[in-house]
């Protein structure tokens, strides 16, 4: 299959882009095309004008920024699954790329595109707020920095407007967080039924933060508050596992779908939230 007629413009610098974006209110930037371009071939988006951004200089990197790591968003998924930096500073994201796609789809998919799709299933988007990731947007007007929790905000819905560029994707330091990935998908790289990615901070056995994020389970990757608050301020033990996991299966609203039915989603909900937080708590300090 095809994709409908489109206007390509190849953006060579990010002023390039942002100026080709504000000009032409019906396009989008055409990163790996991983994503847009399928969508394009089944019709389910119809940009009259890709600005393609591959051969835009200095959008893919990835570097120390203080104790943490930023990542240029035009950064291939390959380059951010194998990076050492990204493995130090941020090991929730590497082991969630155990998760992401094939190795083909990961050596053109770009992490800025991965985010900007925001596939309600998606992996990267969990952590991105279990880590308190910032995201950097550009637009001629100038640049804004939004919180993940805020960024994503329904199915292929995000924070970035039309005229924005996702520019930098920054992690912040993990000090003695401990931190865990799981998730449960029909066959290995494929989309996930359920996400859940857990941090914890514990100070003296007792519980000082806790992030639990679900993704495929909702409309967007969120934190699952109730489970945190049955963490916070107590020992991460075997009840209080329980008690989260309980919480966690509570606060999704899964749906169901040819892959699973809201049930199974709910008890995976519950099991990915004991494992990780097993894991987590081994992991911490
Ligand atoms: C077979 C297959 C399996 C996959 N499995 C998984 C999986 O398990 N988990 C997973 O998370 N993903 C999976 N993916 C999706 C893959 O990760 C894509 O690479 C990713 O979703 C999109 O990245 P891209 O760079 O290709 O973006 P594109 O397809 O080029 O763009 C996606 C969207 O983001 C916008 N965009 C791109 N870059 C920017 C930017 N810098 N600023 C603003 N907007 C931007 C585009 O306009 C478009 O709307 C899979 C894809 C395939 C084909």
């Amino acid at each position: 299959m095809k994709p409908p007629r489109f206007r390509y413009l190849r953006a060579e610098s990010v002023d390039g882009a942002l100026r080709a974006l504000a000009d032409n209110p019906d396009s989008r930037p055409l990163a790996g095309g991983q994503s847009l371009i399928a969508m394009m071939n089944l019709r389910l988006v119809r940009p009259a004008c890709l600005v393609d951004i591959n051969r835009v200089a200095g959008l893919g990197y990835i570097r120390e920024d203080g104790d943490g790591v930023a990542i240029g968003a035009l950064t291939r998924h390959n380059d951010v699954k194998h990076s050492d930096l990204v493995r130090a500073r941020c090991p929730l994201l590497t082991e969630a790329y155990e998760s992401i796609a094939h190795h083909t789809v990961r050596n053109r998919g770009t992490l800025g595109g991965n985010l900007c799709h925001a596939d309600p299933s998606s992996e990267t988007p969990a952590v991105m707020v279990a880590v308190g990731a910032t995201l950097v947007l550009q637009s001629v007007g100038g640049r804004r920095e939004v919180a993940a929790e805020d960024f994503f905000q329904g199915p292929y819905e995000t924070a970035a407007r039309q005229d924005e560029l996702l520019v930098e994707i920054r992690l912040p330091g993990r000090g003695a967080e401990g931190w865990a990935f799981a998730e449960v998908s029909n066959r290995h790289g494929d989309f996930a039924i359920a996400v859940i990615a857990t941090t914890l901070r514990l100070a003296d056995g007792r519980c000082e933060a806790a992030r639990v994020v679900a993704s495929a389970v909702g409309e967007h990757a969120a934190r699952l508050r109730p489970a945190e608050d049955a963490l916070t301020g107590g020992a991460i033990d075997d009840a209080a596992i329980e008690r989260a996991a309980e919480a966690a299966a509570g606060a999704v609203d899964p749906h169901s779908d040819s892959h699973a039915d809201a049930v199974y989603r709910r008890d995976a909900v519950a099991a990915l939230t004991r494992r990780t937080l097993r894991r987590a708590a081994e992991r911490c300090g």
